[in-house]
C-alpha cells in the first residue's frame, strides 16, 4: 500500500528545497553562464516534478476519483514524464560544460548524442496518442513497453556523464570532484530505495539533494575567483584551458599585459591591489563576457574566445590595443597604460598548460617592441618545447658542462670562483642558463641540474687543485624552487659527504625570491645547512627581489650586488648614489660584499675606493670551461692585470 500522506510530505519538502535553491541562485546572480542555465533548468524541472508528485499525493488517497481529479492525475503524469525524461541528458550536458567538452549543436557528434534524448522526449510528448510509455484504464495506471526505452536512455546519458567526468578528472578541482561523486551516488540511491519499497517515493527528493551539493560546490565559484574582482583566477585558468586541450576544443586566447604596472601601482597607492583591474574591467566586459576573463596577476589578463567566436580574436585584439592608446580614468587620475596584446590559438600555438603559463610569465612579452603579438611572434613557446627536450636528453648525452668564473680580492689575489652551468646540445647548440633555468624550474629538472653542478664542483675540489691555487671556496647557485623541495637538505649533504670534502669549501648562492608564507621554511633550511658548515651568498642584491631584512635574518656571509646596480653607477649621478649607499649599508651590517659584472678598469678602481671585498666580471675573466680555468689560475693572470 502506498502511503499518500508520505508521498505528499516528501513532495512538499522537495518543492520547498527547489524553490529556496532557485531563489538563492538568482540572489547570488549565478545566471549568466551556460553552466548556470543548465543548472537552473534542471532545478526548475525538479520543481515541476515535485508539483506533479504533490498532485499524486493529494489525489492518490481517494478510491473513487472524480473526473476532474482523474484529469489532474493524468496531466501530472504527463508533465512528469515530459520533463523528467530530459534530466539525465541535462546532467550529461552540465558535466560536459564544466569540463569544457564542446557540446555545440553545429557539431555532428553533438547531434548524434542528442538523438536518444529527442526520441524519448518525443515518446513522452506523444504518449496520450500512442500509450507507448504508460496508460490509464479502469484498473488504474500501467507502465508500458516504452518505459524501458526511457530508462535505457537515462542510463545511457548517466553513463556518458560518468565517462566525461572520469576523462576530465585531472582538470576538475577537488571540490568539484566531490560534488559530482555525491550527485552520482544520490541519483541511483533514490531509485534503488524506490525499487526496494514502492511506498518510499524519494527519487525526486534525492535528486534535489544531490543537486544541492552541486550548487554549494560547483555553482559557487568563490575558489575560482580572483579576489576582489568578478573575474576568474590563475588556477581556474589552468584547469579550464586544461579542459579545452583535453577535449580538443577550438579556442583563442587574447592576453593583455600592462607593462607599466609597477609605476601605476606606486603612483596610485600600493595597497590598492586591483587598481589596474578596476580601471579596465568595465571596458573588458564590453569585449567579452565576464566569465571569459581570467586575471593571471594584477597586470595580466587573459580573455578566452570559444568555438566560432575564436575567429574574431584578431579583430578584437586590434580593437583592444586601440583602446589602450587613450587614457583611463581612476579616481582623480587620468592614466596611460602601456599594454602588450598577444593572440594565441589553442591547440595551434599552445599545446599544454605549462606552455600557457610560460607565455604569461615570460619576459618576452614586455620586451617586445611590437605590441600585438601573434603567430610567428609566439615562436618562443615552441622554443620552450625544444629546450625542455634538450634539458631532459642532456643527462644521457652528457651535454651539461660546468663553467667557472673566478672572483678576486681587492689586492688582485684569487678569492674563489662561481660555477655556472652550460648546455652544448646537439640540435640547439650552446644554451645559456638565463634561457633554460626558468624552463628547468617549471619542469622540475632544476633539482637535477643543481645537484649535477654541486657534484662536479665537489669532484673538482676533491682533486686539490682549487686550494692549491688559493681558492678559499667555490660558489654554487641554488634555485629557491629546489631548496623548498622535501629532502633537499639531506640530498645536498649526501652529495658533499660522498666526496669527503670540507663543507666550508662550498658557498651557495641564492636569489631570495620567496613568498612571505614560505619564509620560515626557507629560513629553517638555510640555518640547517649553515650548521653543517656551508657558506651562503645572497645573489642579485638590488634587483627588486632582495629584501634588506633577509640579509640579517637569513644570516648570509656574502652579499652579491647585482651587476645592474654597478652599471647604473656608470650611467648617472643617481645610479652612483644608489651604489654608494647600498655598499655603505651592507658594510654597516657587517657583511662581506662581492660586486659582479666588473667589465672595465674604471669600475674596478671605483670599487676599490668604495672598499668592497670581492670582484667578479668579464674584466678579469668570462666563465670558462674547467680545463681553461685551471690554466688561468695556475698562471695567476689576475696579478698581471693589476
Ligand atoms: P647569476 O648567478 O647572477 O650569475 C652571474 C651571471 O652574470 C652569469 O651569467 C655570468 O656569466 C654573468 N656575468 C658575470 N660577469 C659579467 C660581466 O662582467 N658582464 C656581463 N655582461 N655578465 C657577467 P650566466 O652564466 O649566463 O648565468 C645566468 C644566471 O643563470 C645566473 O645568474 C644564475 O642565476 C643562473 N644559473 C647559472 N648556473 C646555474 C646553476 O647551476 N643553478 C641554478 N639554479 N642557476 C644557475
Ligand atoms: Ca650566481
Ligand atoms: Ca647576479
Amino acid at each position: 500500500m502506498i502511503d499518500y500522506s508520505f508521498v505528499l510530505g516528501v513532495a512538499l519538502s522537495s518543492f520547498l528545497i527547489c524553490l529556496v535553491n532557485i531563489i538563492y541562485t538568482f540572489i547570488q546572480g549565478r545566471t549568466d553562464k551556460t553552466q548556470n542555465k543548465i543548472f537552473l533548468t534542471i532545478y526548475i524541472i525538479l520543481a515541476i516534478n515535485s508539483v506533479t508528485e504533490i498532485c499524486s499525493g493529494l489525489f492518490g488517497t481517494e478510491s473513487f476519483l472524480s473526473d476532474s481529479a482523474f484529469m489532474v492525475i493524468k496531466v501530472s503524469k504527463y508533465v512528469y514524464f515530459a520533463t523528467h525524461t530530459i534530466l539525465c541528458p541535462l546532467f550529461y550536458y552540465y558535466v560536459s560544460n564544466i569540463s569544457f567538452a564542446s557540446t555545440r549543436l553545429s557539431n555532428r557528434k553533438a547531434i548524434i548524442i542528442s538523438i536518444p534524448m529527442l526520441l524519448t522526449e518525443l515518446m513522452a510528448l506523444t504518449n496520450p496518442l500512442t500509450h507507448f510509455i504508460w496508460r490509464f484504464d479502469s484498473a488504474g495506471y500501467h507502465r508500458e513497453f516504452g518505459m524501458t526505452f526511457i530508462y535505457m536512455a537515462a542510463l545511457l546519458y548517466y553513463a556518458m556523464a560518468i565517462v566525461v567526468m572520469v576523462n576530465s578528472w585531472s582538470i576538475l578541482s577537488k571540490k568539484r570532484r566531490r560534488a559530482l561523486i555525491f550527485f552520482v551516488i544520490m541519483v541511483p540511491a533514490g531509485i534503488i530505495i524506490q525499487l526496494v519499497d514502492k511506498a518510499l517515493r524519494v527519487e525526486v527528493l534525492t535528486e534535489i539533494l544531490g543537486l544541492s551539493g552541486v550548487m554549494m560546490s560547483i555553482e559557487n565559484e568563490d575558489e575560482r575567483i580572483y579576489s576582489g574582482t568578478r573575474f576568474y583566477n590563475r588556477s581556474a585558468l589552468g584547469l579550464d584551458i586544461g579542459g579545452c586541450l583535453m577535449h580538443n576544443r577550438k579556442m583563442s586566447l587574447i592576453m593583455i599585459h600592462i607593462n607599466n604596472h609597477d609605476i601605476i601601482n606606486r603612483l596610485v597607492d600600493n595597497r590598492e591591489n586591483n587598481v589596474i583591474i578596476d580601471m579596465v574591467s568595465g571596458y573588458i566586459m564590453t569585449v567579452v563576457k565576464r566569465y571569459q576573463v581570467y586575471v593571471s596577476d594584477r597586470s595580466t589578463f587573459v580573455l578566452t574566445l570559444y568555438d566560432e567566436e575564436s575567429d574574431k580574436a584578431d579583430k578584437k585584439a586590434d580593437d583592444i590595443l586601440k583602446r589602450f592608446d587613450a587614457a583611463w580614468e581612476y579616481k582623480d587620475f587620468s592614466i596611460m597604460l602601456n599594454a602588450t596584446v598577444m593572440v594565441a590559438d589553442i591547440p595551434t600555438h599552445i599545446k599544454t598548460v605549462s606552455e600557457l603559463f610560460y607565455m604569461l610569465d615570460g619576459n618576452e612579452i614586455s620586451s617586445e617592441e611590437k605590441r600585438v603579438l601573434r603567430d610567428d611572434d609566439l615562436g618562443f613557446i615552441m622554443r620552450k618545447q625544444s629546450i625542455e627536450e634538450a634539458l631532459s636528453r642532456g643527462f644521457n648525452e652528457n651535454s651539461y658542462e660546468v663553467y667557472y668564473q673566478p672572483t678576486y680580492n681587492l689586492d688582485g689575489s684569487l678569492h674563489g670562483a662561481e660555477a655556472l652551468i652550460r648546455i652544448n646540445d646537439k640540435e640547439l647548440g650552446r644554451l645559456f642558463p638565463d634561457e633554460f633555468i626558468p624552463v628547468a624550474e617549471q619542469s622540475g629538472l632544476i633539482d637535477d641540474i643543481d645537484e649535477f653542478v654541486l657534484d662536479e664542483v665537489c669532484k673538482f675540489i676533491k682533486t686539490g687543485i682549487p686550494s692549491k691555487y688559493g681558492l678559499s671556496c667555490i660558489n654554487v647557485n641554488l634555485s629557491v624552487v629546489h631548496c623548498m623541495r622535501p629532502g633537499f637538505v639531506e640530498d645536498i649533504i649526501g652529495i658533499v659527504d660522498k666526496y669527503g670534502i670540507k663543507k666550508k669549501r662550498i658557498n651557495f648562492e641564492i636569489t631570495e625570491s620567496i613568498a612571505a608564507g614560505d619564509y620560515e621554511i626557507f629560513k629553517n633550511i638555510i640555518s640547517r645547512l649553515r650548521k653543517e658548515g656551508f657558506l651562503f651568498s645572497m645573489d642579485d642584491y638590488g634587483t627588486g627581489y632582495s629584501n634588506v631584512n633577509s640579509i640579517f635574518s637569513l644570516d648570509f656571509d656574502v652579499i652579491k650586488i647585482d651587476k645592474s646596480i654597478l652599471w647604473g653607477a656608470d650611467e648617472n649621478e643617481l645610479g652612483m648614489t644608489i651604489l654608494e649607499n647600498t655598499i655603505r649599508m651592507i658594510q654597516q651590517m657587517k657583511r662581506k660584499i662581492l660586486v659582479e659584472g666588473v667589465e672595465t678598469k674604471e669600475q674596478k678602481e671605483m670599487l676599490e675606493k668604495l672598499k668592497v671585498d670581492y670582484l667578479q666580471g668579464y674584466y678579469f675573466s668570462k666563465p670558462i670551461p674547467k680545463n681553461d680555468f685551471v690554466k688561468l689560475i695556475s698562471i695567476d693572470k689576475a696579478r698581471k692585470l693589476m
